[in-house]
C-alpha cells in the first residue's frame, strides 16, 4: 500500500535523517495524495527517497510528527505496542520506578518515540495527556494497549491548556477506562507520602520531574531555615523537613495546592513546615524588607516563557527572584534555582545568576547542575526534550 507523501524542499532533509521528529511547514515542498489530518504519511526527500514515516496534521505547526525511519514499519497496533513496552521497560527494569504506591512518568512523548503522548502512573492509576491530534485519534487503541500492558484500576485524560488551538483538537478531561477515586490518591516518594488530585491538580497532579532534585536539595537542609518558593503541594519543603530542616516556609499562589501541602505535612507527621498564600515575587521582596534570613531557598517558578518572545521576560523573572533570594540567604546559604522552560538553557540560567550574584556582591558557587529525573529522559535526536534545570549553589 502506498501512503500519501510529504515531500521536503531541497536541503531540508538533514534533521530528519538525524531522526528529529518534527517537520515544520517551511520544510515542506508539497503534499501528495491528500492525507486526512491524523493519517499516516511518508516523508520523502526532494529526490524521492523515503526518509521517515509519520502522522500528518494540516492544522498543526508540527505538520508531520515522525515515528519510524524504517519504510517497512507501519504505524499500527504492533508498532504502538512495541513503543509502549519499551517505554515501560525503561521505568520498570532499569529505573525500578513504578512500585506499588509510588508514581512515575511511564511515557514521555518524543523522548520515548511517541510524540504527542504522555502517560504518568500514580499508584494503580494512569493519567494520560494527548498533545497531538493523530495520537488522540488513536486513543481507543492506546488505552486498550495500556490496559493490556499495565492493568491499571483506571485511566484519566488530562489536557494541557492551549493544546486545542495548537493541534485543532478539542479535548474534554475525563475517564478513559476503569474508575478513579474521588479523593486524592496517596503516593510515596523517598519515604514521604503525598496526596495527589488526579483530576484537578497541576500538570498530571504532581511534579514528577523534580523527584531527584527534591532529594538532592534536601541533603543540604539539615538544621537550616528553608524557604520553598513556588512550593505547589510542598515537595521540596517537606523533603527538607524530613532531612532535618529547622523550619520550612512554603509559598504559592494556589490555595488548592497549599491545602494539599498542609495535609501532606500532617500526613507525614511534620510540624516544622508552614504554607503561606502569596505571590512569590511579593513574598521574597517582603522578606528582604523585613530583614529576614534563610539558610536554604528553593526557587521553582512556573514556566514564565511560553513563546519565543517571552524568553526575555522569563529571564527577567528568574533574575528578579534570584536577586531577592541571594539577599535573603545567610552566609554559606544554599540556593536551588530551577527553570522548567525549554526555551531557556543552562548557560542562560547560569548567566542570569552570575549577573545577580555580581549585583548583590555575593560569591556563588555551583555545586550541582541537575536536570529532570530519568523517567523524563532526553532524546538526543530531539534535544527539545531537555527542559528542566536545577542549579544547587553555595552562596557566601
Ligand atoms: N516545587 C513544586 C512545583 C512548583 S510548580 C514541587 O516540587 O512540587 C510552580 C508553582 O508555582 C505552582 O504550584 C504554581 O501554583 C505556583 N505559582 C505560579 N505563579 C506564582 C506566583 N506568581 N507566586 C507564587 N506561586 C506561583
Amino acid at each position: 500500500m502506498t501512503l500519501p507523501q510529504v515531500v521536503l524542499r531541497p536541503k531540508r532533509a538533514r534533521p530528519f535523517y538525524g531522526r528529529h521528529p518534527w517537520v515544520y511547514p517551511g520544510a515542506v515542498a508539497s503534499v501528495q495524495g491528500d492525507p486526512a489530518d491524523g493519517a499516516e504519511v511518508d516523508l520523502m526527500s526532494h529526490e524521492g527517497q523515503f526518509v521517515a514515516r509519520g502522522l500528518y496534521n494540516s492544522r498543526s505547526k508540527l505538520r508531520v510528527r515522525l515515528y519510524s525511519w524504517d519504510s517497512a514499519q507501519s504505524l499500527d497496533r504492533a508498532f504502538f505496542q512495541e513503543r509502549l513496552s519499551a517505554a515501560i521497560r525503561l521505568r520498570r527494569d532499569l529505573l525500578k520506578l513504578p512500585q506499588a504506591g509510588s508514581a512515575c512518568r511511564l511515557v514521555f512523548s518524543e523522548s520515548d518515540g511517541l510524540s504527542g503522548l504522555t502517560v504518568d502512573q500514580y499508584d494503580r492509576w494512569l493519567v494520560v495527556q494527548f498533545t497531538s491530534l493523530a495520537l488522540h485519534q488513536r486513543r481507543d487503541l492506546l488505552v486498550e494497549l495500556l490496559v493490556e500492558l499495565l492493568q491499571p484500576d483506571g485511566i484519566v485524560l488530562r489536557t494541557e491548556r492551549g493544546i486545542g488551538q495548537l493541534e485543532g483538537l478539542e479535548l474534554q478531561d475525563g475517564l478513559l477506562s476503569g474508575s478513579v477515586p474521588a479523593a486524592p490518591v496517596i503516593i510515596e516518594e523517598a519515604g514521604l507520602r503525598f496526596l495527589v488530585h488526579l483530576t484537578e491538580g497541576q500538570k498530571t497532579g504532581f511534579y514528577l520531574d523534580q523527584r531527584d532534585n527534591r532529594q538532592a536539595v534536601a541533603r543540604y537542609a539539615g538544621g537550616r531555615r528553608v524557604l520553598d518558593a513556588f512550593c505547589y503541594t510542598g515537595g521540596f519543603g517537606l523533603a527538607a523537613s524530613r532531612a532535618g530542616a529547622r523550619e520550612v516556609v512554603g509559598v504559592d499562589v494556589s490555595e488548592p495546592a497549599l491545602a494539599l501541602a498542609r495535609q501532606n505535612a500532617e500526613l507525614n507527621g511534620i510540624s516544622t513546615a508552614s504554607f503561606i498564600r502569596a505571590d512569590g515575587f511579593d513574598y521574597l521582596d517582603s522578606q528582604v524588607r523585613a530583614g529576614e534570613r534563610f539558610g536554604l531557598i528553593v526557587l521553582d517558578p512556573p514556566k514564565f516563557a511560553r513563546t519565543q518572545h517571552a524568553v526575555q521576560e522569563a529571564l527577567q523573572g528568574h533574575a528578579r527572584i534570584q536577586g531577592l533570594a541571594l539577599r535573603l540567604l545567610e552566609p554559606d546559604g544554599i540556593l536551588a534555582t530551577c527553570c522548567c522552560s525549554g526555551l531557556i538553557d543552562m548557560p542562560m540560567l547560569e548567566d542570569v545568576l552570575a549577573q545577580q550574584a555580581a549585583a548583590v556582591q555575593r560569591d556563588v558557587q555551583i555545586l550541582e547542575r541537575r536536570g529532570q529525573a530519568p523517567d523524563h529522559p532526553v532524546a538526543v535526536s530531539c534535544l527539545e526534550t531537555s527542559y528542566l534545570k536545577c542549579l544547587i549553589c553555595r552562596v557566601r
